[in-house]
Formats: C-alpha cells, sequence, structure tokens
C-alpha cells in the first residue's frame, strides 16, 4: 500500500490509526502537528525572546533542538538557549554531538553537573546513601532547568516531553495516589503564575515515542541511543512497559489516557489553584513548605 498523500514507498504506519507515510509526508506531518501544539496551547507568545531548551543528548530532546532551530530560524526575533544537565552517571551522558551541533548552528549551550551545583554526582550520591536514582534525579535536575533558564532570562523552557512520557506520568501519579502532581502536567505546565517558575512548553504532547524516534532517525540526527543505567530500575521504567504492553492489545489505550486527562486537567488546576508558594528559607527557590525539596535532600547528604 503505497503512502496516503502520494504514491512513494510508505516508511511508517502511523500508531492508532491506519494511515501509512512516506519519508517525506511524514516529516511534514510531524512538524505540523507540533507546530500546531504551539499554536494551540499559545506555548510561545509574541513578546517572548528567550526558549530555553532542555536537552540531553537523547531522540527526543535532539529532535526538539533540530525542529525548534528550523522554527526560530524563520522568526528571528525568537532566541534559543540549549541547557544540558550532567548527572554524573559513569558511561553515561555523552554531549559531544550536541555540543557539535549547536557549535554548528550558533545555539547558546549551558551545561551544569550535579557535581559543581550539589558537590557530588549522582553516582556518589547513591553510593553513599541507599536511594531510589530516578526520584532524586527528578528532583534535582527540574531544580536546575528551572533556576538556569530563570538565570538566563528565558521566557519559557521547552522540553522534549511525548505522548508515551505523558501518559506514563498520568498514571504514575494515579497509582501512587499523587494528583495533585497530575494537576502540574500538560502541554504547557503549572498551575499557578509566578514569576520565579519559568513556564515549560512540550511541543511534541501529541507525537508518540515511536514518532519521535521516526523523526529522529530520518532526519538522520546524530543521537545517542545509550540508556542510563539506572533507568530499568525506575517505576517509570514499569508503567511504560505495562503501557507498551496494553497498548499492543489495544492500540488507542495511550492516546486514551492523554485525552480523558486533558478533559479533567482545567478541574484539576483549578482545585490546586489556592496553594500558597512560598520561598525556601535555604535557597530562595519557590516551593510550598518552608524549605524545598531539593535543600531538604542536600542536608540529609551531609549528614553519615
Ligand atoms: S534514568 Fe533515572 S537516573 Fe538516569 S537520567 Fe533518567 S531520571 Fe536520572
Ligand atoms: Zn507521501
Ligand atoms: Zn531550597
Amino acid at each position: 500500500m503505497a503512502c496516503k498523500n502520494c504514491r512513494e514507498n510508505p516508511v511508517i504506519a502511523l500508531p492508532n490509526s491506519n494511515i501509512k507515510l512516506c519519508k517525506g509526508c511524514f516529516l511534514k506531518y510531524f512538524e505540523k502537528k507540533a507546530y500546531k501544539t504551539i499554536t494551540k496551547y499559545q506555548m510561545i507568545k509574541k513578546d517572548d525572546k528567550i526558549l530555553a531548551l532542555g536537552v540531553s543528548g537523547g531522540k527526543d530532546s535532539f529532535s526538539l533542538l533540530y525542529f525548534l532551530n528550523k522554527l526560530t530560524e524563520k522568526k528571528k526575533i525568537l532566541k534559543l538557549k540549549a541547557i544540558a544537565v550532567d548527572e554524573g552517571v559513569k558511561g553515561y551522558r555523552n554531549l559531544d554531538h550536541v555540543k557539535q551541533y549547536c557549535r554548528e548552528n550558533n545555539i547558546e549551550l549551558h551545561i551544569y553537573s550535579f557535581k559543581k551545583e550539589f558537590g557530588m554526582t549522582l553516582d556518589e550520591m547513591v553510593k553513599k546513601k541507599k536511594l531510589k536514582p530516578c526520584s532524586v534525579c527528578g528532583v534535582l535536575r527540574r531544580f536546575l532547568l528551572n533556576s538556569k533558564a530563570r538565570e538566563l532570562k528565558a521566557d519559557k523552557i521547552a522540553t522534549g516531553h511525548n505522548l508515551d512520557d505523558e501518559a506514563q506520568s498520568v498514571l504514575m501519579n494515579q497509582f501512587r495516589g499523587n494528583i495533585e502532581r497530575s494537576a502540574r502536567l500538560g502541554p504547557v505546565t503549572g498551575i499557578l503564575s509566578d514569576k520565579r517558575f519559568v513556564r515549560r512548553i512540550k511541543p511534541f504532547y501529541f507525537l508518540t515515542e515511536k514518532e519521535a524516534t521516526a523523526y529522529c532517525f530520518l532526519r538522520k540526527l546524530p543521537v545517542d541511543y545509550g540508556e542510563c543505567p539506572y533507568a530499568t530500575t525506575s517505576y517509570r521504567a514499569e508503567v511504560r512497559d505495562m503501557l507498551n504492553s496494553f497498548t499492543m492489545k489495544h492500540s488507542q489505550t495511550k492516546h486514551a489516557i492523554i485525552n480523558s486527562f486533558l478533559e479533567i486537567l482545567p478541574m484539576l488546576k483549578e482545585k490546586y489553584a489556592s496553594i500558597k508558594i512560598k520561598g525556601c528559607k535555604t535557597c530562595g527557590e519557590p516551593c510550598s513548605g518552608d524549605i524545598c525539596k531539593v535543600c531538604e535532600f542536600l542536608e540529609k547528604l551531609k549528614k553519615k
């Protein structure tokens, strides 16, 4: 069967449909869908000047880097600033291709490491304390992305999260009974407007993992496909595997999770809108308690 739009040979069958597309039509479809998400959710406003972008060297963020660079090349008013975080995991996080791409395309790249910012690599933290690497890593990464994007005067920070990532997060919060965290999800994150929080935007929100992988491969982006050694131990990996095997039998599952989640998201945001945001007494970063999770964790880490 030929491509749905032209006579070329198809290279991909779109998830959750019978549509097959050739390389050219798929790349157009992918970029149009990401662009539509940006405009539908007003992710980039007219007076936005600086767009930060979380990059890891993996396929999602590299695809986003390529896509946003293409987009902002046309709209010269928006400046891209890429932010990479080096957690300090032995044999992982190779940023060489990201560095080269940013250099060749005149994109500012800022690299921050756990070692320099928090005094220890993630490996050293895990060795010192028995802890779940991904839970700690997630908190520290989010902290750095937000505080550094703010320092760089970014109006927004874009991340490469796709539909699979979001469906996993929705289920994880549901399974853990942590619905308040889901209120902070969505194509544009956050519940409250607070200038200490840099809004996160997810242009690939409605694109699946399979589509993001195909885009990266067809664009021949120099991606590092290596996986973090801690990834298999995470709760997310369990939920991802379960969701993938369920979706094999029931193809609409991930899309259905996202569509029904988006229906209740406005109600969730309203329910949690009254939460007071304070400033952490130690570092000044925004948090709901007196001390933020990062300072609380770093304090524990100092103890033997
Ligand atoms: S897999 Fe876990 S530890 Fe590794 S980078 Fe991702 S969140 Fe961090
Ligand atoms: Zn085609
Ligand atoms: Zn703090």
